[in-house]
């Protein structure tokens, strides 16, 4: 059997809630098109191909594997739900009225 529960407060979800609300958050890189300038142009490519190559040898493969995609799942109760797209980032809100 199923069982859902919010995996921010962790109520159960089929039994206690009446409708269960699911969230993707897909995190990628973002990439703009290129400008190609002429120091570009000029750079040595096999030297500039072994240095990326050299950097990847250093880190691991989920570290390579996070820093390009990532996709998160979450289910979230009503409650959690109204509160997630109020601040979908958690941001924290400063006061600067005295
Ligand atoms: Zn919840």
């Amino acid at each position: 059997m199923l069982h859902f529960t919010c995996d921010r407060c962790d109520r159960g979800l089929l039994l206690e809630e009446d409708v269960r609300y699911e969230v993707t958050i897909e995190v990628k890189s973002g990439y703009d098109p290129m400008e190609i300038t002429r120091e570009d142009l000029k750079k040595d490519f096999s030297a500039e191909m072994s240095r990326l190559l050299r950097q990847m040898k250093k880190k691991g493969t989920r570290e390579l594997e996070d820093s390009v995609y990532k996709v998160f799942r979450f289910d979230l109760c009503l409650k959690c739900q109204k509160e997630f797209i109020e601040n979908p980032l958690s941001k924290l809100t400063v006061n600067n009225e005295q």
